[in-house]
Protein backbone atom coordinates (compact mmCIF):
# COMPACT_ATOMS: atom_id res chain seq x y z
CA UNK A 1 0.00 0.00 0.00
CA UNK A 2 1.16 3.27 -0.80
CA UNK A 3 0.66 6.57 1.19
CA UNK A 4 -1.19 9.65 -0.33
CA UNK A 5 2.49 11.64 0.06
CA UNK A 6 4.36 8.42 -1.62
CA UNK A 7 2.00 8.54 -4.79
CA UNK A 8 3.96 9.81 -7.64
CA UNK A 9 3.05 7.32 -9.82
CA UNK A 10 -0.29 9.21 -9.91
CA UNK A 11 -0.44 13.03 -11.36
CA UNK A 12 -2.79 15.49 -9.39
CA UNK A 13 -4.96 16.85 -11.67
CA UNK A 14 -5.95 19.63 -9.89
CA UNK A 15 -8.08 22.63 -11.60
CA UNK A 16 -7.30 26.05 -11.95
CA UNK A 17 -9.02 28.26 -9.68
CA UNK A 18 -11.82 28.74 -11.04
CA UNK A 19 -12.54 26.60 -13.51
CA UNK A 20 -14.51 23.58 -12.75
CA UNK A 21 -15.99 20.64 -14.51
CA UNK A 22 -20.02 20.56 -14.88
CA UNK A 23 -21.38 17.85 -13.98
CA UNK A 24 -21.40 14.94 -16.83
CA UNK A 25 -18.82 15.18 -17.90
CA UNK A 26 -18.10 11.83 -17.49
CA UNK A 27 -19.38 9.55 -20.35
CA UNK A 28 -16.04 10.53 -22.52
CA UNK A 29 -14.11 10.20 -19.65
CA UNK A 30 -12.68 7.09 -19.69
CA UNK A 31 -9.06 5.83 -18.44
CA UNK A 32 -8.67 8.87 -15.75
CA UNK A 33 -7.62 9.57 -12.73
CA UNK A 34 -8.82 11.80 -10.30
CA UNK A 35 -7.25 13.73 -6.84
CA UNK A 36 -10.16 12.54 -4.88
CA UNK A 37 -12.97 9.19 -6.38
CA UNK A 38 -15.95 9.03 -4.77
CA UNK A 39 -18.27 5.63 -5.02
CA UNK A 40 -21.14 5.76 -5.16
CA UNK A 41 -23.17 8.99 -5.16
CA UNK A 42 -26.28 8.26 -2.42
CA UNK A 43 -27.07 9.84 0.57
CA UNK A 44 -23.41 9.32 1.49
CA UNK A 45 -21.59 9.66 -1.56
CA UNK A 46 -23.13 13.81 -2.32
CA UNK A 47 -22.52 14.88 1.06
CA UNK A 48 -19.12 13.93 0.98
CA UNK A 49 -18.53 15.75 -2.69
CA UNK A 50 -20.43 18.87 -1.17
CA UNK A 51 -18.62 19.47 1.81
CA UNK A 52 -15.37 18.88 -0.03
CA UNK A 53 -15.97 21.67 -2.85
CA UNK A 54 -17.39 23.96 -0.40
CA UNK A 55 -14.21 23.65 1.78
CA UNK A 56 -12.25 24.05 -1.77
CA UNK A 57 -13.40 24.22 -5.08
CA UNK A 58 -9.80 23.77 -6.59
CA UNK A 59 -10.18 20.05 -5.18
CA UNK A 60 -10.76 17.42 -8.35
CA UNK A 61 -13.33 15.36 -7.25
CA UNK A 62 -15.38 12.90 -8.94
CA UNK A 63 -18.00 10.61 -8.36
CA UNK A 64 -18.95 6.98 -9.81
CA UNK A 65 -22.71 6.51 -9.77
CA UNK A 66 -24.61 4.40 -12.47
CA UNK A 67 -28.32 6.03 -11.58
CA UNK A 68 -29.61 8.95 -13.17
CA UNK A 69 -31.81 9.42 -10.42
CA UNK A 70 -31.31 10.01 -6.65
CA UNK A 71 -33.81 8.77 -3.59
CA UNK A 72 -34.62 10.23 -0.47
CA UNK A 73 -35.45 6.65 0.82
CA UNK A 74 -36.43 7.62 4.29
CA UNK A 75 -39.56 9.24 2.48
CA UNK A 76 -40.23 5.51 1.31
CA UNK A 77 -41.98 4.99 4.30
CA UNK A 78 -44.23 7.90 3.61
CA UNK A 79 -44.75 6.33 0.21
CA UNK A 80 -45.66 3.01 1.65
CA UNK A 81 -48.06 4.91 3.76
CA UNK A 82 -49.62 6.95 1.37
CA UNK A 83 -48.66 10.03 2.74
CA UNK A 84 -46.76 11.23 -0.79
CA UNK A 85 -46.03 9.92 -4.12
CA UNK A 86 -42.47 8.11 -4.84
CA UNK A 87 -42.11 11.34 -7.30
CA UNK A 88 -41.76 13.69 -4.04
CA UNK A 89 -38.49 11.73 -2.71
CA UNK A 90 -36.85 11.70 -6.32
CA UNK A 91 -34.72 13.84 -8.51
CA UNK A 92 -32.21 13.92 -10.97
CA UNK A 93 -29.68 12.95 -10.00
CA UNK A 94 -27.68 15.80 -11.91
CA UNK A 95 -29.70 18.10 -10.34
CA UNK A 96 -28.17 16.89 -6.76
CA UNK A 97 -24.34 16.74 -7.94
CA UNK A 98 -22.70 20.02 -6.62
CA UNK A 99 -21.19 22.23 -9.31
CA UNK A 100 -17.61 21.77 -9.37
CA UNK A 101 -17.54 17.96 -9.41
CA UNK A 102 -16.97 14.96 -11.92
CA UNK A 103 -19.82 12.27 -12.84
CA UNK A 104 -18.77 9.09 -14.20
CA UNK A 105 -21.82 7.71 -14.46
CA UNK A 106 -20.45 4.00 -14.47
CA UNK A 107 -20.89 1.08 -11.89
CA UNK A 108 -18.27 0.22 -10.18
CA UNK A 109 -17.06 -3.50 -10.40
CA UNK A 110 -13.66 -4.04 -8.93
CA UNK A 111 -12.30 -2.03 -6.49
CA UNK A 112 -8.21 -2.43 -6.65
CA UNK A 113 -6.62 -0.59 -3.71
CA UNK A 114 -3.23 -1.94 -4.34
CA UNK A 115 -3.13 0.06 -7.85
CA UNK A 116 -4.97 2.95 -6.47
CA UNK A 117 -7.52 2.90 -9.03
CA UNK A 118 -11.67 1.19 -9.71
CA UNK A 119 -12.69 -0.46 -12.27
CA UNK A 120 -16.16 0.09 -13.68
CA UNK A 121 -18.33 -2.54 -14.86
CA UNK A 122 -18.00 -0.94 -18.38
CA UNK A 123 -14.03 -1.91 -18.43
CA UNK A 124 -12.85 1.70 -17.54
CA UNK A 125 -9.79 2.19 -15.14
CA UNK A 126 -9.98 5.42 -13.16
CA UNK A 127 -7.03 5.79 -10.40
CA UNK A 128 -7.11 8.34 -7.33
CA UNK A 129 -5.27 9.54 -5.00
CA UNK A 130 -7.64 9.45 -2.08
CA UNK A 131 -10.84 7.13 -2.22
CA UNK A 132 -14.44 7.56 -0.28
CA UNK A 133 -15.98 4.06 -0.60
CA UNK A 134 -19.89 4.62 -0.15
CA UNK A 135 -22.04 2.49 -2.33
CA UNK A 136 -24.86 1.54 0.10
CA UNK A 137 -26.19 -1.90 1.27
CA UNK A 138 -27.20 -4.80 -1.00
CA UNK A 139 -30.44 -5.92 -0.99
CA UNK A 140 -30.30 -10.02 -1.66
CA UNK A 141 -33.91 -10.85 -2.25
CA UNK A 142 -32.64 -13.74 -4.12
CA UNK A 143 -31.90 -14.90 -0.32
CA UNK A 144 -36.12 -15.31 0.43
CA UNK A 145 -37.11 -18.56 -1.86
CA UNK A 146 -40.00 -17.22 -4.05
CA UNK A 147 -39.94 -13.58 -3.34
CA UNK A 148 -38.80 -12.26 -6.34
CA UNK A 149 -41.88 -14.19 -8.68
CA UNK A 150 -44.39 -12.44 -5.61
CA UNK A 151 -42.97 -9.14 -5.14
CA UNK A 152 -45.41 -6.31 -6.04
CA UNK A 153 -48.83 -8.57 -6.91
CA UNK A 154 -51.48 -10.32 -4.65
CA UNK A 155 -50.50 -8.62 -1.50
CA UNK A 156 -46.44 -9.07 -1.52
CA UNK A 157 -44.80 -5.89 -0.67
CA UNK A 158 -41.54 -4.14 0.63
CA UNK A 159 -40.48 -0.39 0.78
CA UNK A 160 -37.13 -1.52 0.15
CA UNK A 161 -37.35 -0.93 -3.72
CA UNK A 162 -38.72 1.66 -5.76
CA UNK A 163 -40.35 -0.80 -7.91
CA UNK A 164 -42.49 -2.25 -5.09
CA UNK A 165 -43.19 1.04 -2.50
CA UNK A 166 -45.93 2.31 -4.39
CA UNK A 167 -47.83 -1.05 -4.20
CA UNK A 168 -47.47 -1.16 -0.51
CA UNK A 169 -49.91 1.49 -0.54
CA UNK A 170 -52.26 -0.14 -2.62
CA UNK A 171 -52.27 -3.56 -0.60
CA UNK A 172 -52.37 -1.42 2.54
CA UNK A 173 -55.59 0.42 1.16
CA UNK A 174 -57.32 -2.50 -0.78
CA UNK A 175 -57.11 -4.54 2.28
CA UNK A 176 -60.21 -6.83 2.66
CA UNK A 177 -59.27 -7.96 6.41
CA UNK A 178 -57.25 -11.51 7.71
CA UNK A 179 -53.64 -11.80 8.44
CA UNK A 180 -51.58 -9.05 7.72
CA UNK A 181 -47.44 -10.24 8.46
CA UNK A 182 -44.72 -7.95 8.18
CA UNK A 183 -41.16 -8.87 8.48
CA UNK A 184 -37.75 -8.39 9.42
CA UNK A 185 -34.72 -9.94 8.91
CA UNK A 186 -31.54 -11.54 10.61
CA UNK A 187 -29.16 -9.29 8.70
CA UNK A 188 -27.80 -5.44 9.19
CA UNK A 189 -30.52 -3.65 6.93
CA UNK A 190 -30.63 0.21 6.24
CA UNK A 191 -33.20 1.89 8.68
CA UNK A 192 -33.91 -0.78 11.43
CA UNK A 193 -37.62 0.91 12.22
CA UNK A 194 -38.39 0.72 9.03
CA UNK A 195 -39.90 -2.83 8.78
CA UNK A 196 -42.14 -1.72 12.14
CA UNK A 197 -42.97 1.92 10.82
CA UNK A 198 -45.18 0.61 7.72
CA UNK A 199 -46.90 -1.73 10.43
CA UNK A 200 -48.02 0.70 12.34
CA UNK A 201 -49.70 3.15 9.34
CA UNK A 202 -51.46 0.13 7.76
CA UNK A 203 -52.63 -0.71 11.80
CA UNK A 204 -53.80 2.94 11.26
CA UNK A 205 -55.51 2.57 8.22
CA UNK A 206 -56.87 -1.17 8.94
CA UNK A 207 -58.38 0.50 12.29
CA UNK A 208 -59.93 3.11 10.24
CA UNK A 209 -61.95 1.18 8.22
CA UNK A 210 -64.52 -0.72 10.71
CA UNK A 211 -65.12 -4.10 8.59
CA UNK A 212 -61.52 -4.39 7.81
CA UNK A 213 -60.18 -3.68 11.25
CA UNK A 214 -62.65 -6.34 13.42
CA UNK A 215 -61.48 -8.69 10.78
CA UNK A 216 -57.70 -8.22 10.62
CA UNK A 217 -54.83 -10.15 12.74
CA UNK A 218 -51.70 -7.93 12.51
CA UNK A 219 -48.47 -9.84 13.04
CA UNK A 220 -44.96 -8.37 13.50
CA UNK A 221 -42.34 -11.32 12.75
CA UNK A 222 -38.57 -10.23 13.17
CA UNK A 223 -35.72 -12.55 13.76
CA UNK A 224 -34.16 -10.09 16.21
CA UNK A 225 -35.39 -11.14 20.15
CA UNK A 226 -36.88 -7.69 21.07
CA UNK A 227 -38.52 -4.62 19.09
CA UNK A 228 -35.21 -2.53 18.91
CA UNK A 229 -31.29 -3.26 19.44
CA UNK A 230 -31.63 0.01 22.21
CA UNK A 231 -33.55 -1.23 25.30
CA UNK A 232 -35.12 2.39 25.96
CA UNK A 233 -36.51 2.54 22.52
CA UNK A 234 -37.56 -1.28 22.46
CA UNK A 235 -39.92 -0.95 25.90
CA UNK A 236 -41.64 2.18 24.44
CA UNK A 237 -42.63 0.10 21.41
CA UNK A 238 -43.80 -2.68 23.84
CA UNK A 239 -46.08 0.10 24.77
CA UNK A 240 -47.02 0.46 21.52
CA UNK A 241 -47.66 -2.80 19.96
CA UNK A 242 -49.56 -3.58 23.48
CA UNK A 243 -51.57 -0.89 22.91
CA UNK A 244 -52.62 -1.65 19.29
CA UNK A 245 -53.31 -5.63 19.75
CA UNK A 246 -50.56 -6.36 17.29
CA UNK A 247 -48.82 -9.64 17.55
CA UNK A 248 -45.14 -10.09 18.23
CA UNK A 249 -43.08 -13.26 16.60
CA UNK A 250 -39.44 -13.09 17.69
CA UNK A 251 -35.99 -15.25 16.21
CA UNK A 252 -38.62 -15.64 13.46
CA UNK A 253 -36.89 -15.24 10.22
CA UNK A 254 -38.27 -15.53 7.08
CA UNK A 255 -37.14 -17.89 4.36
CA UNK A 256 -39.95 -18.66 1.66
CA UNK A 257 -42.56 -16.56 0.41
CA UNK A 258 -45.21 -19.93 -1.37
CA UNK A 259 -47.34 -17.11 -3.09
CA UNK A 260 -49.72 -19.84 -4.49
CA UNK A 261 -51.12 -20.76 -0.93
CA UNK A 262 -50.02 -17.46 0.62
CA UNK A 263 -47.67 -19.24 3.45
CA UNK A 264 -44.82 -17.33 4.72
CA UNK A 265 -42.22 -19.75 5.98
CA UNK A 266 -39.67 -18.99 8.84
CA UNK A 267 -36.97 -20.52 10.64
CA UNK A 268 -37.61 -20.01 14.02
CA UNK A 269 -35.16 -20.08 16.84
CA UNK A 270 -36.02 -21.83 20.54
CA UNK A 271 -34.14 -23.04 22.80
CA UNK A 272 -34.06 -26.55 21.03
CA UNK A 273 -32.66 -25.09 17.82
CA UNK A 274 -34.02 -24.36 14.93
CA UNK A 275 -37.97 -24.91 13.95
CA UNK A 276 -39.51 -24.58 10.43
CA UNK A 277 -42.77 -22.60 10.90
CA UNK A 278 -45.30 -21.40 8.01
CA UNK A 279 -48.22 -18.32 8.70
CA UNK A 280 -50.70 -17.88 6.18
CA UNK A 281 -51.02 -14.48 5.33
CA UNK A 282 -53.46 -12.28 3.46
CA UNK A 283 -51.00 -9.44 2.58
CA UNK A 284 -47.19 -9.30 3.79
CA UNK A 285 -44.29 -6.89 3.96
CA UNK A 286 -41.22 -7.86 3.41
CA UNK A 287 -38.22 -6.55 4.42
CA UNK A 288 -35.48 -8.21 3.19
CA UNK A 289 -31.96 -9.27 4.11
CA UNK A 290 -29.07 -7.26 3.45
CA UNK A 291 -25.47 -7.29 3.23
CA UNK A 292 -21.91 -5.29 1.66
CA UNK A 293 -22.57 -5.39 -2.22
CA UNK A 294 -20.77 -7.75 -3.46
CA UNK A 295 -17.60 -6.10 -5.55
CA UNK A 296 -16.86 -4.56 -2.19
CA UNK A 297 -16.96 -8.38 -0.55
CA UNK A 298 -14.38 -9.77 -3.05
CA UNK A 299 -11.91 -6.73 -2.73
CA UNK A 300 -8.98 -6.26 -0.32
CA UNK A 301 -10.87 -3.39 1.11
CA UNK A 302 -13.58 -6.01 2.75
CA UNK A 303 -13.84 -6.38 6.58
CA UNK A 304 -12.75 -10.20 7.47
CA UNK A 305 -15.25 -12.61 8.34
CA UNK A 306 -17.77 -10.15 9.54
CA UNK A 307 -20.12 -9.46 6.49
CA UNK A 308 -17.36 -7.75 3.90
CA UNK A 309 -18.38 -4.36 4.58
CA UNK A 310 -15.92 -1.86 4.04
CA UNK A 311 -12.84 -2.73 7.03
CA UNK A 312 -12.81 1.31 8.52
CA UNK A 313 -11.63 3.15 12.05
CA UNK A 314 -14.77 3.29 13.81
CA UNK A 315 -14.35 6.90 14.71
CA UNK A 316 -11.75 8.14 12.07
CA UNK A 317 -13.69 6.52 9.52
CA UNK A 318 -9.96 5.59 7.88
CA UNK A 319 -9.74 2.35 5.76
CA UNK A 320 -7.43 -0.30 8.61
CA UNK A 321 -5.27 -1.16 5.94
CA UNK A 322 -5.03 1.55 3.16
CA UNK A 323 -4.71 4.66 4.63
CA UNK A 324 -5.68 6.56 1.65
CA UNK A 325 -9.54 5.04 1.31
CA UNK A 326 -12.16 6.56 3.64
CA UNK A 327 -15.79 4.83 3.94
CA UNK A 328 -19.00 6.11 5.15
CA UNK A 329 -22.71 4.97 5.06
CA UNK A 330 -24.11 1.75 4.84
CA UNK A 331 -21.46 -0.21 3.16
CA UNK A 332 -19.01 0.70 5.93
CA UNK A 333 -18.12 -1.29 8.88
CA UNK A 334 -19.34 1.15 11.62
CA UNK A 335 -20.71 -0.76 14.24
CA UNK A 336 -24.11 2.00 14.18
CA UNK A 337 -27.48 1.71 13.28
CA UNK A 338 -27.31 2.18 9.02
CA UNK A 339 -29.24 5.30 8.40
CA UNK A 340 -29.10 9.05 6.28
CA UNK A 341 -29.12 10.44 9.74
CA UNK A 342 -25.44 8.73 10.73
CA UNK A 343 -24.49 9.67 7.24
CA UNK A 344 -24.73 13.56 8.36
CA UNK A 345 -22.84 13.09 11.27
CA UNK A 346 -20.32 10.90 9.47
CA UNK A 347 -19.37 12.91 6.41
CA UNK A 348 -18.19 15.80 8.42
CA UNK A 349 -15.42 13.54 10.20
CA UNK A 350 -14.53 12.09 7.08
CA UNK A 351 -13.77 14.92 5.00
CA UNK A 352 -12.18 16.22 8.21
CA UNK A 353 -9.76 13.71 8.10
CA UNK A 354 -8.86 13.55 4.61
CA UNK A 355 -8.36 17.05 4.33
CA UNK A 356 -6.08 16.52 7.25
CA UNK A 357 -4.25 13.70 5.51
CA UNK A 358 -4.08 15.42 2.65
CA UNK A 359 -2.14 17.94 4.16
CA UNK A 360 -0.14 15.64 6.28
CA UNK A 361 -1.72 16.88 9.33
CA UNK A 362 -2.92 14.43 12.09
CA UNK A 363 -6.40 12.65 11.81
CA UNK A 364 -8.29 14.73 14.89
CA UNK A 365 -12.15 14.37 13.55
CA UNK A 366 -13.87 11.31 15.42
CA UNK A 367 -17.19 9.61 14.99
CA UNK A 368 -19.37 9.01 17.72
CA UNK A 369 -21.59 6.50 16.11
CA UNK A 370 -24.48 8.98 16.25
CA UNK A 371 -27.31 7.72 14.14
CA UNK A 372 -31.40 8.09 14.14
CA UNK A 373 -34.47 6.48 13.60
CA UNK A 374 -37.39 8.45 13.18
CA UNK A 375 -39.97 5.41 14.60
CA UNK A 376 -43.66 6.20 13.04
CA UNK A 377 -45.53 4.95 15.53
CA UNK A 378 -48.71 6.29 13.37
CA UNK A 379 -49.83 8.72 10.89
CA UNK A 380 -49.87 11.90 13.86
CA UNK A 381 -46.80 10.49 16.44
CA UNK A 382 -43.05 9.22 16.10
CA UNK A 383 -40.64 8.22 18.45
CA UNK A 384 -36.99 10.26 17.47
CA UNK A 385 -34.92 7.26 18.55
CA UNK A 386 -31.54 9.08 18.33
CA UNK A 387 -28.40 7.33 20.04
CA UNK A 388 -24.64 6.91 19.99
CA UNK A 389 -22.33 3.80 19.68
CA UNK A 390 -23.16 1.40 22.72
CA UNK A 391 -26.95 2.78 22.19
CA UNK A 392 -26.58 5.45 24.94
CA UNK A 393 -29.44 8.34 24.03
CA UNK A 394 -28.46 11.42 22.17
CA UNK A 395 -31.51 13.41 22.04
CA UNK A 396 -31.00 16.55 19.95
CA UNK A 397 -34.05 18.05 22.33
CA UNK A 398 -34.71 18.56 25.86
CA UNK A 399 -37.23 16.16 25.91
CA UNK A 400 -37.97 12.55 26.92
CA UNK A 401 -36.77 11.14 23.25
CA UNK A 402 -38.61 7.60 24.47
CA UNK A 403 -42.40 9.40 23.97
CA UNK A 404 -44.62 9.28 21.02
CA UNK A 405 -45.03 12.67 20.06
CA UNK A 406 -46.92 14.76 17.30
CA UNK A 407 -43.70 17.03 16.22
CA UNK A 408 -41.68 14.46 15.79
CA UNK A 409 -43.77 13.11 12.93
CA UNK A 410 -44.68 17.03 11.45
CA UNK A 411 -40.53 17.05 11.80
CA UNK A 412 -40.37 13.66 9.79
CA UNK A 413 -42.90 14.44 6.83
CA UNK A 414 -42.09 18.46 6.53
CA UNK A 415 -38.52 19.10 7.96
CA UNK A 416 -36.26 16.24 7.46
CA UNK A 417 -36.47 16.04 3.68
CA UNK A 418 -36.21 19.62 3.28
CA UNK A 419 -32.70 19.71 5.61
CA UNK A 420 -31.77 16.75 3.19
CA UNK A 421 -32.31 18.34 0.21
CA UNK A 422 -31.42 21.61 1.32
CA UNK A 423 -28.71 21.76 3.67
CA UNK A 424 -27.03 17.79 3.85
CA UNK A 425 -26.98 17.39 -0.21
CA UNK A 426 -25.44 21.04 -0.44
CA UNK A 427 -22.36 20.42 2.18
CA UNK A 428 -23.56 22.01 5.01
CA UNK A 429 -21.84 20.95 7.95
CA UNK A 430 -23.94 19.54 10.78
CA UNK A 431 -24.02 22.69 12.69
CA UNK A 432 -26.19 23.30 15.67
CA UNK A 433 -28.21 26.07 13.56
CA UNK A 434 -29.36 23.00 11.67
CA UNK A 435 -31.42 21.85 13.83
CA UNK A 436 -33.21 25.19 14.29
CA UNK A 437 -36.13 24.44 12.19
CA UNK A 438 -37.17 21.27 14.41
CA UNK A 439 -36.27 22.87 17.69
CA UNK A 440 -39.00 26.11 16.52
CA UNK A 441 -41.53 23.53 15.57
CA UNK A 442 -41.12 21.40 19.03
CA UNK A 443 -41.12 24.40 21.46
CA UNK A 444 -44.39 25.66 19.35
C1 LIG B 1 -37.65 2.10 3.42
C2 LIG B 1 -36.49 2.89 3.96
C3 LIG B 1 -36.68 3.74 5.04
C4 LIG B 1 -35.62 4.47 5.57
N1 LIG B 1 -35.86 5.34 6.59
C5 LIG B 1 -34.87 6.12 7.05
C6 LIG B 1 -35.13 7.13 8.02
O1 LIG B 1 -36.27 7.33 8.45
N2 LIG B 1 -34.10 7.89 8.46
C7 LIG B 1 -32.82 7.73 7.98
O2 LIG B 1 -31.95 8.48 8.38
N3 LIG B 1 -32.52 6.76 7.06
C8 LIG B 1 -33.52 5.96 6.58
N4 LIG B 1 -33.25 5.03 5.61
C9 LIG B 1 -31.84 4.66 5.31
C10 LIG B 1 -31.10 5.62 4.39
O3 LIG B 1 -31.80 5.83 3.19
C11 LIG B 1 -29.71 5.05 4.11
O4 LIG B 1 -29.09 4.70 5.33
C12 LIG B 1 -28.83 6.06 3.37
O5 LIG B 1 -29.40 6.35 2.12
C13 LIG B 1 -27.41 5.52 3.24
O6 LIG B 1 -26.65 6.35 2.42
P1 LIG B 1 -25.52 5.72 1.47
O7 LIG B 1 -24.96 6.84 0.69
O8 LIG B 1 -24.61 4.86 2.27
O9 LIG B 1 -26.32 4.74 0.49
P2 LIG B 1 -27.37 5.16 -0.61
O10 LIG B 1 -28.04 6.43 -0.26
O11 LIG B 1 -28.22 3.95 -0.83
O12 LIG B 1 -26.49 5.45 -1.90
C14 LIG B 1 -25.67 4.48 -2.50
C15 LIG B 1 -25.40 4.92 -3.93
O13 LIG B 1 -24.38 4.09 -4.50
C16 LIG B 1 -24.74 3.74 -5.82
N5 LIG B 1 -24.09 2.47 -6.15
C17 LIG B 1 -24.50 1.23 -5.81
N6 LIG B 1 -23.65 0.33 -6.33
C18 LIG B 1 -22.69 1.02 -6.98
C19 LIG B 1 -21.53 0.65 -7.71
N7 LIG B 1 -21.21 -0.64 -7.89
N8 LIG B 1 -20.77 1.62 -8.25
C20 LIG B 1 -21.09 2.93 -8.07
N9 LIG B 1 -22.18 3.34 -7.38
C21 LIG B 1 -22.96 2.39 -6.86
C22 LIG B 1 -26.27 3.65 -5.77
O14 LIG B 1 -26.82 3.81 -7.07
C23 LIG B 1 -26.63 4.78 -4.82
O15 LIG B 1 -26.86 5.98 -5.50
C24 LIG B 1 -34.32 4.32 5.02
C25 LIG B 1 -34.12 3.48 3.91
C26 LIG B 1 -35.19 2.78 3.37
C27 LIG B 1 -34.98 1.91 2.15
Amino acid sequence: MSLPGQLSQIAHHTQPAGQNNTPNEASADSNKQHQIVIVGGGAAGITVAAQLLKHSRSLDVAIIEPSDKHHYQPGWTLVGGGVAPLSTYTRDEQAVLPEGVTWIQARVAQLDPDQNRVITEDGRAIAYDYLVVCPGIQIDWHLIKGLEDALGKHGVTSNYSKESVSYTWEAIKNFKGGTAIFTQPATPIKCGGAPQKIMYMADDTFKGKSSVGINTKVAFCTAAPSMFPVPEYSAALNQVVKRRNIITKFQHNLKEIKADTQEAVFDVTTDNGVEEVSLHYDMIHVTPPMSAPDFIKQSPLAIAGAGGWVDVDKETLQHARYPNVFSLGDASSLPTSKTAAAVRKEAPVAVQNLLSLMQSQPLTARYDGYTCCPLITGYNSLIMAEFLYGGKLAPSFPLDPTQERYSMYLAKVHVLPWLYWNRMLKGAGFEADMLKPINQLVHS
